[in-house]
């Protein structure tokens, strides 16, 4: 993809690298644990209940974040028909397809950038919770038997336009359920002040994360939605530990600086975007140089947004933690979505919107039901939907993004005039 015509620097956040060295950690850590058997591992949907797992012990992976790496390597694409032969359908999550067509074909890109690392670290047991879609639940039960491990499951209700305290008591109730399932796995008897720390650290994270996003919103932005998707890991993979905590510290005194220095990750910002859905793993550099060329900032999204939970509390584990996951955009209905979309505008000072229809996550795409319309009818800013997928590079046309896109910030220009 030649989107740009004059030349694009990008500008490097400098903390990268301390986060490059501490999720290489997190991989190795896992590796040794596997090889030493000295820990047990959890496998767990990115938006599960991790808090819970590492109270017990257990070092906790995330295919999510593997399946990510699959995607923003290419590996993806060819990775896909592997799944598809085995009886996936190539129109169910292309996360899914590409982690399963990857462990078919013996694969993983923590080979290449872990040296050592020969494959995805063997799970003790596999966790889930359905607040993001059903998906989670047919991938980690694929592992399950695939590893011979128990599946545990938190059925979390979905289109939920207010979340009440019958939802709160039903997720909160699995939650505890699941304690002596887990306690029998790990070896490891449950300590509430042991949750309550690990709790404690992802709040921490989780407000680190958020006013990391935040700085979003100053004019010129320090950091754009591409920069979000790679300084996202630590809050997904990282969060209820210390580790995650120094780190946002970092990156967000780097953001501050750039701030008081008026000096914005795009040259020259003119547009100020949301994203809403999905990235595209596999053209993220691509499309950040497009924007950055069009002098458009995408300065916010619901997907980096979806890992701040501000309902955690330790007053009450539980219920906060069954708040804080079932009160996510992914598991609203569309009327709490447009609520939340019309804040971030104004938060974010938004020229206009970006919805990606993903082929494979209809959980996350929220163009379908008429919203971009209903949308820009009651606020004026302007949209675009574009087709596309988070893994599926077959179902992107980069010729079309990049008019359509050009269009749109021509579109822009005429309404700034
Ligand atoms: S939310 Fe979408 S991308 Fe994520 S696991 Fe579910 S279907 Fe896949």
């Amino acid at each position: 993809m030649t989107a740009e015509k004059k030349k694009i620097t990008r500008k490097k956040i400098m903390a990268t690298k301390e986060m490059k060295q501490i999720m290489a950690d997190h991989y190795y850590e896992l590796d040794s644990a596997v090889k030493s058997r000295d820990k047990k591992v959890a496998w767990c949907s990115s938006v599960g209940p991790a808090e819970i797992l590492r109270s017990l012990g257990f070092y906790v992976y995330f295919p999510e974040n593997h399946s990510a790496m699959l995607g923003a390597s290419r590996m993806a694409t060819d990775l896909i028909p592997y799944a598809n032969a085995i009886g996936y359908s190539p129109e169910v999550c292309s996360y899914l397809t590409a982690d399963v067509g990857a462990y078919l074909k013996k694969v993983t890109p923590l080979s290449k950038a872990y040296e050592g690392i020969k494959s995805i670290p063997r799970p003790d047991v596999v966790v889930f919770n359905t607040n993001q879609c059903r998906d989670v639940q047919d991938w980690m039960g694929f592992y399950a038997r695939e590893f011979k491990v128990p599946l545990i499951g938190i059925h979390t209700h979905r289109g939920v336009n207010e979340v009440t305290e019958t939802h709160v008591q039903s997720v909160a109730q699995q939650m505890k359920e699941m304690i002596a399932y887990l306690e029998k796995i790990s070896g490891n008897t449950f300590d509430m002040n042991e949750l309550k720390k690990v709790l404690s650290l992802s709040r921490e994270c989780s407000d680190l994360w958020k006013e990391v996003l935040d700085t979003a919103s100053n004019i010129p932005s320090p950091l754009t939605f591409f920069d979000g998707t790679i300084q996202m890991a630590p809050a997904v993979c990282l969060r209820g530990t210390q580790i995650a905590v120094d780190y946002y510290k970092l990156l967000l005194k780097e953001l501050k600086d750039r701030i008081k220095n008026h000096e914005g990750a795009v040259d020259g910002e003119r547009f100020r975007l949301y994203w809403d859905g999905m990235p595209i793993w596999g053209r993220l550099r691509a499309h950040s140089e497009l924007f950055a060329s069009q002098r458009a900032c995408i300065v916010a999204s619901t997907y980096c947004n979806s890992w701040i939970f501000t309902g955690f509390n330790i007053s009450y584990p539980f219920k906060s933690m069954a708040m804080a996951y079932t009160e996510l955009f992914i598991v609203r209905a569309d009327e709490a979505k447009e609520k939340y979309l019309k804040e971030m505008i104004d938060f974010f000072k938004i020229d206009g919107v970006i919805y990606h229809d993903c082929k494979t996550c209809p959980n996350n795409t929220n163009s379908r039901y008429g919203m971009p319309q209903r949308l820009e009818e009651e606020t004026g800013i302007p949209s675009l939907v574009i087709n596309g997928d988070l893994n599926d590079l077959r179902c992107l046309s980069d010729e079309q993004f990049i008019t359509n896109v050009e269009a749109f910030t021509e579109q822009l220009e005429v309404k700034k005039e």
